[in-house]
């Protein structure tokens, strides 16, 4: 058994940004990672020829101050990309019919005499505990809601998001500072994956790649860290960073109040499916990304932000359940191409957390069973599922840890 300072269980940006964290306190950091290669939803894939698209998370913005504190620390401050015209366009499918949008002219797909009869009586209505549906359907009616905002409420978060809470932890509005020094809206080169890249070499970070981690326990110098492969270690601290229900399985046994206040949030799992097309034969007009209604995918996110002379890549997020042969055929009806004209195709199944109302409640009974432990817990289910709510849980984890730690010589 080997024995280390903090022990990190998933290399997504949580699990980078608590170790980047302690890193820079002079840390020694061994992150486990179930996959070969680090980013989890940041996953940028790469072609032969050297193309990229992200078959995940696409956007960040200068109003996410702690994930910019990860790239400058990653040396990335100059490889800053913004996103081009196509970042404001749009296209909105529904019954087979496609308009090509800008974000005013969602407006106009409303139905406005059931708005007018809506809206004044909404209007000095607090979102409370409500959810997204409740909240928005109370201001443009039920049926604007269902035909028209929750088709682009879902695209964000690659889920229906009707049950989402309107306001607070687990919603998916925040309003934050911006570093107005960096550009609003932006990518990198090569791609978000980029920066989980950068981050897992700062020095102090050992990254232990292709290594699922099976169980997590108590043990008398702090706790220990069980390998599916066998191989075990022991760790002063420990950060849990895997997906929520992976974390749940994992601190089970030793932690069960813990992994029930984890098992209270929904999870919902979503399959992406990316494709590369020679630009020639993408007949889609240049957008951000595509919405439809009442389909099987919740959108499709392309990489015309940053235009390429030759390439045009689609990544479409899809429900679960469906066949892998019913989303490549839905994939090759949109796209109106057979599967011989992809030029590159990757394919991956995620679960993310599907916060409902009383997420915070949840959120809080997870702290408490967190009270007094050595123990971090991080991820995309506490504030909510952007990055910058990711890298803040984990510093904030950090914080209330790091103080078991004896200050490096
Ligand atoms: C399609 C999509 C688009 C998105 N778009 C945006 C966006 O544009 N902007 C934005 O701000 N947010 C976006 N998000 C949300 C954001 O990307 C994620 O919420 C965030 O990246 C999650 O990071 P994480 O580290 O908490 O979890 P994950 O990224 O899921 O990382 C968890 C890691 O743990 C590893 N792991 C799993 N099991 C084990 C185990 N047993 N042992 C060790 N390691 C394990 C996984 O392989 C993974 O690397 C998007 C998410 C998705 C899915």
């Amino acid at each position: 058994m080997k024995s280390i300072d903090l022990a990190v269980v998933g290399g997504g940006v949580s699990g980078l940004a608590l170790a980047w964290k302690a890193a820079c306190e002079g840390r020694k950091v061994v992150l486990f990672e179930s996959d070969a290669r680090v980013g989890g939803c940041l996953h940028s894939e790469r072609t032969a020829s050297g193309f990229w698209f992200e078959m995940g998370a696409h956007t960040t913005y200068n109003s996410y101050g702690a994930f910019l504190d990860l790239v400058v620390g990653g040396g990335l401050q100059d490889a800053l990309l913004e996103r081009g015209e196509a970042r404001s366009k749009f296209g909105f499918l529904r019954d087979g019919n496609y308009r090509w949008l800008t974000p005013p002219r969602v407006l106009l797909q409303l139905n406005w005499l059931e708005a007018a009869l809506y809206a004044p009586r909404a209007a000095f209505r607090a979102k409370g505990e409500r959810s997204v549906a409740e909240h928005f359907g109370a201001f443009v009616g039920a049926g604007n809601f269902k035909r028209v905002l929750s088709p682009f409420l879902s695209a964000v978060p690659s889920q229906l998001a009707d049950s989402f809470p309107a306001e607070g932890a687990g919603s998916l509005f925040k309003t934050r500072p911006r570093r107005k020094e960096f550009i609003r809206s932006f990518g990198f080169e090569g791609g978000l994956q980029r920066v989980c890249d950068a981050v897992a070499a700062t020095p102090g970070i050992t990254i232990e790649r292709k290594a699922a981690v099976r169980a997590v326990g108590k043990h008398a110098e702090g706790f220990s860290i069980e390998l599916e492969s066998g191989r075990s270690f022991v760790s002063r601290l420990c950060a849990m960073a895997a997906p929520l229900q992976v974390a749940g399985r994992v601190l089970r046994a030793d932690f069960p109040q813990l992994a029930d206040a984890l098992a209270a949030i929904k999870a919902v799992a979503v399959d992406s499916v990316g494709v590369v097309l020679p630009r020639e034969q993408a007949w889609l007009p240049a957008c951000a990304f595509l919405v439809p209604v009442d389909d099987s995918f919740f959108s499709c996110v392309t990489r015309d932000a940053f235009p390429d002379e030759k390439f045009r890549a689609f990544t479409f997020h899809f429900r679960p359940g469906l066949t892998r042969e019913a989303r490549l055929a839905r994939v090759c009806e949109i796209l109106r191409v057979e599967q011989s004209a992809f030029l590159h195709l990757a394919e991956k199944q995620i679960t993310l957390p599907a916060p409902t109302v009383g997420h915070a409640g949840r959120v809080a009974a997870i702290d408490r069973a967190l009270a007094g432990t050595s123990l971090a817990v991080t991820g995309n289910y506490f504030d909510g599922l952007a990055i910058e709510d990711c890298v803040l849980r984990s510093f904030s984890e950090w914080q209330r840890i790091s103080g078991a730690l004896i200050a490096p010589a």
